[in-house]
């Protein structure tokens, strides 16, 4: 793979940064991951906008223009020949001698690497996945999509060990989120119930898009916290991420979820992100 660093193209195993980066020794980095399909970017300007917000959070000057970002992501699509997959983005502070405090003057690192995925034809689609609840014990800016993912990391692990495919977050009985996901559901009688916008949870671009699908499919949308019991009596729940499009859930911890396949509410709003994203898609 050819990946970017600080504007120049190199093969993967020649892209070096430096061991004083504060990426590295403080997680003091933010990152975005967009999906590709057929080559196109998707839902694109919702990740670029939330990039620009994470830096601003954390005071770290973006080293590219929002054009050349742009024109970046095309760019390391077409040298990699990426059909479907993701385009993973890093911006940390960049390198300096170890100290609490940020540096006065220190360069920020850009890297852009790609993965190739399946998204459209995931089996995960098809077959729903199953989730186990574990505490949320991150910090209480989730809001910034920081590079600080070993506690989601150990979310995973933890659910994994329990026999199940992910994790849902839960902070006093209430769901803030996947461990790198979105998480909703849907009430018996077709009413959408996603959590409200806070720094508890990370603001999901493709949350942002499915409320408006979902809306404007005439369905009624609650913005509130859930709890894992609402959740496991709900009719259907699903994840939304980048990558995942949505994802139905068929079991929370002992829970079956409805009949235990894929729902037809959460079928139909990957059925209507996927067509409008497809026909957006840059
Ligand atoms: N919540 C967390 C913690 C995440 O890590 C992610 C994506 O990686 C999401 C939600 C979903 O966000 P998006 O739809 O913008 O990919």
């Amino acid at each position: 793979r050819i990946v970017y660093l600080n504007g120049t193209w190199l093969p993967e195993a020649d892209a070096k940064v430096s061991v004083f980066d504060r990426g590295f020794l403080f997680a003091d980095a933010i990152y975005e991951v967009t999906a590709v399909i057929g080559g196109k970017l998707i839902d694109y300007h919702g990740h670029s906008a939330r990039l620009q917000r994470s830096l601003s959070e954390l005071g770290i000057p973006c080293p590219l223009s929002e054009p050349s970002l742009l024109d970046a992501h095309r760019e390391i699509v077409h040298r990699n020949g990426l059909d479907e997959g993701l385009i993973y983005l890093q911006i940390s502070r960049g390198a300096a001698d170890r100290d609490f405090a940020y540096p006065a003057k220190a360069e920020p690192t850009l890297v852009l690497f790609t993965q190739a995925k399946p998204i459209l034809n995931n089996p995960r689609s098809e077959t729903g996945i199953s989730i186990a609840t574990v505490p949320d014990w991150r910090w209480e800016r989730r809001d910034i999509k920081t590079v600080q993912l070993l506690y989601p990391s150990m979310a995973k692990m933890e659910a994994m060990r329990r026999g199940a495919d992910d994790a849902w977050l839960v902070e006093d009985g209430l769901v803030t989120e996947g461990s790198a996901a979105t998480a909703h559901i849907v009430k018996a009688d077709g009413t959408l119930v996603t959590r409200g916008l806070s720094n508890a949870l990370l603001h999901g671009i493709t949350r942002a898009s499915i409320i408006d699908l979902a809306r404007g499919a005439g369905m009624a949308v609650e913005e509130r916290a859930f709890s894992v019991e609402e959740a496991q009596a709900a009719a259907e729940a699903f994840i939304t991420s980048a990558t995942n499009f949505s994802t139905s859930v068929i079991k929370i911890d002992e829970v079956i979820i409805g009949d235990g396949t894929p729902g037809p509410v959460s079928r139909r709003l990957r059925a209507l992100y996927t067509e409008s994203r497809l026909a957006s898609a840059i």
